[in-house]
């Protein structure tokens, strides 16, 4: 048998943003594709129309984008097995639907919400199963004429899955084996209803998969309860030999306690569960983003690659690039992945220190603006270069750094205290006359003829240096003075000595 070309698909449903799990299995997906010289598609499955919410096809878009998900085919992309809406599938749904119902696979069920109701309230735990189907309005407890009669008389129905009871379901699982479940615990699933002339995602699902040759089925845990059902359906449509293998990712997990991860755990906690700010349409509520959070993409996709899955070594800072070598579904776990989003701002932290100082300061200039200030881009690169191991997000360097581009507005009062002796204001007095006389103001320049004069004048050089730091940078912190005093330049380092002077 020749080996089969690898194809996966991200089929989410448009019901609003692209939750932060989503985001990997997207991932997970990419990754096995790129692995395997395989394709990726983007489909969209929206055949619940009463939970389409508008704009969130292209929040999810936009969010791949800026993660650098790119997708072979499906809808924006285009290909040759499209449309990749569902709801522009209607057709080709009806057809199979057809196939099912022909072959005695499927039935029309006509019961009415009230009917159901009361099955409901007179049969503990009804389900609608082989155990019940015989005492329902359906077309295997009716008459063909009568049926047709119904149907002709636009009375609404739906087609439901006729699930034999008592067999062993068989579901073969990339990283959970073998799942066993027998056929008896499923209903007998609404596959398509008359209402709007849509199949359910079940339907959609299956019959997507096998006409766009999807080879493997990479999805949340969350859907592996239907992974019988798809199989049967399989089976029911005679496509078994085309089943496209099954890979259950593990649950994301709150960062402490049980249970899934929410969204509400990240309100609580202050972290992002959704990959670009999200603005509800209907609630208006605004939630929060990675993107605008200031989180670098590449470190989102490292620490997402790694939630559930790890290359079976400590390695952790990997491209992407590298974990399209790395990745290895069967080593994905089977229990759930805690979300420990403190990690995430720890990638962030090293992907900042990896970044090009050019880069970092392209994305500082921004910040610098909000506080009003606009400096040469050389100046900003030099500061981005000498403080972004000190951050996690480029928005940080504004407190940490601020005095590269304004004096300080106060000293801090316990250093002022400690570090500005009597004798300190005529020390500095003589530091910036020494330093005006400095004609190449280099940080080595600097550094040799200050030591030359502290040592000169039998000065301290921690009394020099630390009132001279607090001139300059209003506290005790900070890098090297002279590397300060370099970029800052002259001017500004003597004016800010002389305010300091006359202040303190
Ligand atoms: N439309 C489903 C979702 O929203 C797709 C599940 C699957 O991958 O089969 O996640």
């Amino acid at each position: 048998m020749t080996e089969r070309r690898v194809r996966v698909r991200f089929a989410p449903s448009p019901t609003g943003a692209l939750h932060i799990g989503g985001v990997r299995t997207a991932l997970y997906n990419y990754l096995f594709a790129r692995q395997h010289g395989g394709d990726m598609i983007f489909r969209i499955e929206d055949t619940d129309s009463n939970r389409f919410v508008p704009g969130a096809e292209e929040y999810i878009l936009e969010s791949f984008k800026w993660l650098g998900i790119p997708f072979d085919e499906g809808v924006s992309f285009g290909g040759e097995y499209g449309p990749y809406r569902q709801s522009e599938r209607r057709e080709i749904y009806k057809k199979y639907v057809q196939i099912l119902l022909d072959g005695d696979k499927a039935y029309y069920a006509f019961d009415t919400p009230a009917e159901l109701d009361a099955k409901r309230a007179e049969i503990v735990n009804f389900q609608y199963d082989a155990s019940t189907r015989m005492q329902m309005r359906n077309s295997l407890t009716l008459s063909k004429e009568e049926v047709d009669a119904l149907i002709d008389g636009g009375n609404q129905y739906v087609v439901r899955f006729k699930i034999e009871p008592n067999e062993d379901v068989h579901i073969t699982d990339l990283i959970r084996g073998e799942v066993v479940i027998n056929s008896s615990i499923l209903d007998d699933k609404v596959l398509y209803k008359s209402a709007d002339g849509l199949p359910t995602y079940h339907l959609a699902n299956i019959v997507d998969d096998h006409l766009m040759e999807i080879s493997h089925v990479i999805r949340g845990e969350e859907w592996l309860p239907s992974a019988p059902l798809h199989v049967l359906l399989y089976r029911a449509f005679g496509w078994e030999d085309s089943m496209p293998a099954f890979a259950h990712l593990p649950l994301l997990l709150k960062p402490e306690g049980n249970g899934k991860l929410s969204k509400r755990d990240g309100d609580r906690l202050g972290f992002p569960v959704f990959p670009l700010e999200w603005h509800d349409p209907k609630s208006g509520e605004v939630s929060s983003g990675y993107r605008e959070s200031g989180y670098l993409p590449e470190a989102v996709i490292n620490f997402l690659a790694l939630l559930g899955w790890n290359p079976g070594n400590d390695q952790e800072i990997m491209s992407m690039d590298e974990l399209v070598q790395l990745f290895d579904l069967s080593h994905c776990s089977k229990s759930g992945a805690k979300f420990d989003y403190k990690k995430g701002i720890w990638f962030n932290h090293e992907y900042i220190m990896m970044k090009p100082d050019e880069e970092i300061a392209r994305l500082f200039v921004p910040v610098l603006k909000e506080h009003g200030v606009e400096e040469p881009f050389e100046k900003v690169v030099a500061v981005a270069g000498m403080m972004k191991n000190r951050v996690s997000f480029v928005r940080e360097l504004w407190e940490t750094c601020s005095f590269f581009f304004v004096a300080p507005a106060e000293y801090d009062e316990k250093t002022v205290k400690k570090r500005w002796k009597e004798y300190s204001a005529q020390q500095m007095t003589e530091l910036a006359e020494v330093l005006a006389g400095i004609e190449d103001f280099s940080i080595e320049n600097q550094e040799k003829i200050v030591m030359n004069w502290i040592a000169e004048k039998g000065y301290h050089t921690g009394d020099i240096m630390n009132a001279f730091r607090l001139a300059l940078v209003g506290e005790g912190k900070g890098p090297h003075m002279f590397d300060i005093t370099a970029i800052i330049g002259r001017e500004e380092t003597i004016a800010r000595l002389e305010k300091a002077i006359e202040e303190l």
